[in-house]
């Protein structure tokens, strides 16, 4: 957490979520999407919960870097609810995807695993086009829509 507030974007989100004075947790249980870790909304949209247990598995494979793209991302859907993004989740799923890793290579110069699936076309593209988006200086909505179309198919968690 320290780590993701001294980077400017996450010290955006990180500050949002206190001044919210909503209760957001990480639990030690286990996601329940398939995915490392999970961000449920609170009882009507208020605070939540991130079911982190994937955080404190001793010999698991995931690296400091991975870790904070986890939390950052997970992080990211509390920052989505408490300013009432509705609609698409698709779309806030990419955002997640992209806040996360965009944390994760501030503060993690070479990290750059692969996103979703490397062995098909389309997890090879969303991959392609999340760097290219995170490396922009300006923001590119085409590009941007294109890589949400891109998401079902990439082979990321959360994408069925
Ligand atoms: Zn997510």
């Amino acid at each position: 957490m320290t780590n993701i507030s001294s980077v400017d974007n996450g010290a955006t989100v990180i500050g949002a979520l206190s001044d919210s004075k909503e209760v957001f947790d990480f639990s030690n249980t286990t996601s329940t999407t398939g995915s490392p870790m999970e961000f449920e909304p609170g009882k009507k949209q208020k605070g939540g919960t991130i079911h982190a247990a994937y955080l404190l598995q001793e010999g698991g494979n995931a690296t400091e870097a991975t870790k904070t793209e986890g939390i950052a991302h997970e992080l990211f859907h509390g920052y989505q609810q408490i300013n009432g993004e509705k609609g698409n989740d698709l779309n806030k799923e990419v955002a997640g995807f992209l806040f996360g890793r965009g944390i994760a290579q501030s503060l993690f110069k070479d990290y750059n695993p692969t996103m979703g699936n490397p062995n098909t076309p389309e997890g090879q593209q969303f991959n392609t086009n999340v760097n290219t988006l995170l490396n922009n200086q300006t923001f590119d909505q085409k590009l941007h829509s294109e890589t949400v179309s891109l998401f079902p198919k990439s082979g990321n968690y959360g994408s069925k």
